[in-house]
């Protein structure tokens, strides 16, 4: 059995509202392991909504419709519904009842227009609205299952909870399970060619998301039971860990942040940063993780020249004669920072934010960064630029391949820091 997720309102077709139902119940229905094939929304036009559901009738067995079950004209879910499956609607007394009762107690009267909402389907299964006016209902016809919801999410979840999930699990084909990998510092289309046999397996199967910077692999399984799920997703996850090794950097829901302030405390190390384009950016993405007071000693933002100088120590000479966005004052900037901050790992970045700026031999995206410990200082060259406007992508992205660095440099062994400068040679000739 396959479901279908018709959210019904002229307010999200028009970008008012956000459709969190469809979210939530396409969340729920994966979790009951009824497979969703389709969503759809459609405005209060009865027309339309009339079309869509015979639609929806002939490629899905079970619709689950949310919206317009409320007393106003435009409120027509029920009514096309009926009207489509020629199934009269009845008044049906318990819920006028309650909603009576539900008047009373909230002290206000009810009106006329009110009752329309107890008019329901014949024959059809009622949810009770714990939290509003409109019972929702399930109606089956010729072995297909229409499901009716309210709109508003704070009744509808509740009236999912206690009565349409029940209702469902006679559908339940199983437990989905799925886990997440995290991976940056490859770029989609070149991840897909690594897992490219992979992302075609049906069960346990395996998507692509891209976000910015970073892409999110989900692998799911189907199974009876989660025990057996889980058991089909172990071979998938295995043979995924070994083709990208360090580019995952996380599993499940962790933040590059939280992977870094981990590592950091169970290393019992210090980190401080030094930040030019950034303006601050990784400082603000550590302590926005609990605990980085244990590990985040200080940072500082360090735009003009002079600042550079004056509170990292990166050589004035240099600055002049190289520019603020080059390899070694990066490099600079992450040992004084360092020094000054008394921290086990010192980090610097520099670069062109854009959209101006940038030069044909320094475009806008062309960023530096570099960490260094107490004996030695590595740094990156990052070209960012997609030719546009993207400030608020150059920085974001500079911050994530700056933690990203961390992480690799705190991995055991460090991953991809070879070389690297001594800490002495840095400012020899400055
Ligand atoms: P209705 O049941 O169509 O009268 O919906 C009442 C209210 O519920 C709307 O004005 C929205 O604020 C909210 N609502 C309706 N549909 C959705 C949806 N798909 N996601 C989130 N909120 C919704
Ligand atoms: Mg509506």
């Amino acid at each position: 059995m396959n479901a279908e997720i018709l959210t019904v309102g002229t307010e999200l077709l028009l970008g008012d509202i956000l459709n969190t139902n469809a979210q939530y119940l396409a969340t729920e229905l994966a979790r009951l392991g009824i497979p969703v094939h389709y969503q759809s929304t459609v405005g209060d036009n009865p027309e339309r909504l009339r079309r869509t559901l015979a639609q929806a009738l002939e490629r899905s067995d079970i619709i689950l419709t949310s919206g317009g079950l409320g007393p106003t004209k435009d409120d027509l879910t029920k009514e096309t519904v009926c009207s489509l499956l020629e199934q009269p609607l009845e008044l049906h007394g318990p819920s006028l009842e309650w909603m009576r009762g539900y008047f009373a107690r909230t002290g206000r009267t009810m009106s006329a227009n009110n009752e329309k909402q107890a008019m329901l389907p014949a024959g059809c299964t009622v949810f009770a609205n714990a939290v509003g006016t409109a019972p929702g209902c399930a109606i089956r016809k010729d072995g297909k299952h229409i499901l009716m919801l309210p709109g508003p999410p704070r009744e509808l979840v509740p009236m999912f909870e206690t009565g349409a999930k029940a209702y469902l699990r006679q559908f339940t084909q199983g437990t989905i399970v799925s886990r997440n990998l995290r991976v940056f510092g490859i770029g989609e289309s070149t991840l897909e060619s690594y897992v490219n046999d992979l992302v075609d397996l049906a069960n346990p199967s395996c998507a692509l998301y891209a976000k910015e910077g970073e892409v999110l692999i989900r692998v799911t399984a189907m199974a009876p039971d989660a025990g057996r799920a889980g058991a089909l997703l172990e071979p998938l996850l295995a043979q995924l860990r070994e083709r990208l090794g360090a580019y995952i950097y996380g599993e499940e829901a962790d933040s590059l942040e939280q992977v870094v302030v981990g590592k950091l405390r169970r290393h019992g190390k210090t980190i401080a940063t030094a930040e030019s384009c950034t303006g601050g950016l990784v400082a603000e993405k550590i302590t926005r993780v609990p605990g980085a007071s244990e590990v985040f000693s200080y940072g500082v933002c360090t735009y003009a020249n002079e600042a550079k100088t004056r509170a990292l120590g990166v050589s004035a000479r240099l600055l002049a004669e190289q520019g603020a966005v080059c390899e070694r004052v990066a490099m600079q900037m992450a040992a004084g920072i360092r020094e000054r901050a008394g921290a086990d790992i010192g980090v610097g970045v520099t670069g062109i934010a854009g959209p101006g700026g940038g030069t044909a031999e320094k475009p806008v995206g062309l960023v530096y960064i570099a960490l260094a410990d107490r004996e030695r200082v590595w740094a990156r060259k990052l070209l960012l630029g997609r030719g546009g406007a993207e400030r608020e992508y150059v920085r974001n992205l500079t911050s994530l391949h700056l933690l990203d660095l961390v992480r690799r440099y705190l991995s055991a062994p460090p991953d991809g820091l070879e070389g690297g400068m001594p800490v002495k040679e840095l400012f020899a000739d400055a």
